[in-house]
């Protein structure tokens, strides 16, 4: 993996979350056009993310989503 999906990878939560800039979300964007490896992962954070979205809010621990992604981006960077 090179530095610039070292980068992409850490605002990456914070684009899924709709946190992160304009100018990040198209640097992520069109980043995740051009490589195929950070486009999996991102999908499977996505996937991951919308599936605790859809889990009834008194069952999602605080801070569950953070937890999970950090532990995501571990398994698929080790
Ligand atoms: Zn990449």
């Amino acid at each position: 993996m090179d530095d610039k999906c070292k980068k992409i990878m850490e605002c990456i939560s914070d684009y899924l979350d709709g946190e992160a800039t304009e100018e990040l979300c198209k640097m992520v964007e069109k980043h995740l056009l051009e490589c195929s490896e950070c486009k999996c992962v991102f999908e499977n954070l996505k996937n991951t993310v919308e599936m605790l979205h859809n889990l009834p809010e008194e069952e999602i621990p605080g801070n569950i989503e953070q937890s999970v992604l950090k532990k995501l981006k571990k398994i698929l960077f080790k």
